[in-house]
């Protein structure tokens, strides 16, 4: 079989190259488990692209597969921590809670409840850290 011919049989036979089966140990508990990937579902048919895949374990353990085109797993990487409660940022609403809690501060101020008061700071020395951070964020994606 000439290579030309491999080649064809690869694109055209559908049932061959959709679906991947996939040994992996999970890299925390060394479970063992088997996994179907369909390496050929993107509208790219040429693309030579990893495909980063996260893997929601039986074990409880989550990690992601760097997967080729081949469908040959190229890397696993254990997951860490996986954090869900992420809510959508509302920069306009910072200036306005930073100015609320500098007129409460003030208020706390002039009635000597300065335990209060410094409490208030900190919340605004907070807010305003986690507005700077989302300024560099900002302009980090503005140069890319
Ligand atoms: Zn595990």
């Amino acid at each position: 079989m000439t290579i030309n011919n491999a080649r064809s049989l690869v694109h055209h036979d559908d049932e061959l190259v959709k679906t991947s089966k996939k040994v992996i140990s999970c890299p925390r508990c060394n479970k063992m488990y088997h996994f179907t990937i369909n390496v050929h579902d993107t509208t790219e048919e040429e693309s030579t692209g990893i495909k980063n895949i996260l893997l929601d374990l039986p074990c409880k353990h989550k990690m992601v597969a760097y997967v080729d085109n081949n469908g040959v797993i190229r890397g696993t990487f254990p997951i860490d921590k996986h954090v869900t409660d992420l809510k959508p940022i509302d920069l306009k609403g910072y200036d306005d809670r930073i100015d609320d809690l500098q007129k409460k501060h003030e208020r706390l101020i002039r009635e000597k409840d300065y335990n209060n008061a410094f409490a208030v700071k900190k919340q605004i020395a907070a807010l305003n850290r986690e507005k700077n951070e989302c300024d560099a964020l900002i302009k980090k994606r503005g140069a890319s």
